[in-house]
This record gives C-alpha cells, structure tokens and sequence, in this order.
C-alpha cells in the first residue's frame, strides 16, 4: 500500500508483442482515494513493454462476462478474479463461491479449470467425481464446448480475451 494505492501483481504466460519473452506481469492497481479507480497493466520484465489500455474507471455495481470457450485459443483468456468474484462453468455443474478467505487471483481460463480438476481429485474419491473430472479434461481437451461465467457484485473482476474469443459483458 502505497498513498492510498494497492499494487498486486502475478507473472502470466502472455507473449511479450516487442521482445517475445514469454512471461509478462500484470499488474493491479487500485487506487481508494476520492473517487477511487482501477488499473490493469502488463509490464515485460526484460525490454520494459508498457500496456495500459485495460483502464477501467471504478464502476461500483454487479458485472457478469460470459466467455464462450470453443477453441483452444479461448482457454487462454485471461482472466482476474477479485475476492467476490463467482464462478459457474453450467457444462460442468460447476460454481465456485466467493468466501471470506477468497483472494484476488489472475489466471488463464484453461489455469482456472486445472485447479478445479485438482482440487475435486484431493477432496473427492475418483468414484464419486469420475464423470464430472472426465467432462472437465474433454473440455480442457477442447472436445467439449463450455461456458465460463464470472460475475462480480463489486464489479472489480476483469477479463481480458484472446483475438476472436466471444465474450458478453453485462454492468
Ligand atoms: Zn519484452
């Protein structure tokens, strides 16, 4: 927390467009004074690529994105969750609530979805889960269209698709 100003970041697997590092980090910045705004910035840590353009001006209210994943280049849509973020993919029968130990998290589609198939592995006996986990890896194989909806009663998540991805936005 700098001034009134809180910086999260995290490292993707996004492609630098300048030098071709593959690693850009992204950062958040929030900013609580006043009127308070939000910032999304990708930063390459070896030739030193800005991008600022993902500027949101804080627009307090529900938000909801529904990505429509049909290639395996939308797996690779970027996406942020904020702690109130929820989660629901209906293909799957899967929704993942916020709580109160939710932590903001930048991740990929396709990293989302490996962290739920790990998580029903570690809590579930393959008897139980085994048709949702063979669903969940047909989708990830991209044999398996899915919707990944996230929606945000804070309106702070974020989306960032890939070049042809379909996303609707709805404040
Ligand atoms: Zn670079």
């Amino acid at each position: 927390m700098i001034d009134g100003i809180e910086v999260e970041s995290w490292s993707t697997e996004e492609i630098c467009p300048t030098c071709g590092l593959k690693g850009l980090e992204l950062r958040h910045l929030v900013y609580k004074k006043d009127e308070g705004f939000e910032l999304f910035i990708q930063v390459c840590p070896k030739c030193g690529f800005k991008e600022h353009e993902f500027m949101d001006v804080l627009q307090r209210g529900y938000v909801k994105y529904t990505i429509h994943v049909k290639r395996a280049e939308d797996y690779n849509t970027l996406i942020y969750r904020s702690p109130s973020g929820l989660i629901t993919i209906p293909e799957l029968g899967i929704e993942i609530t916020p709580t109160s130990r939710t932590l903001p998290r930048i991740t990929t589609i396709e990293g989302f979805m490996t962290e739920i198939r790990d998580r029903l592995l570690a809590l579930f006996s393959p008897e139980e889960i085994n048709s949702k986990i063979e669903k969940l890896n047909e989708a990830l194989k991209g044999k398996l269209p899915i919707t990944f909806v996230l929606e945000d009663k804070s309106g702070s998540s974020w989306v960032k698709p890939k070049e042809g991805t379909l996303v609707e936005k709805i404040r």
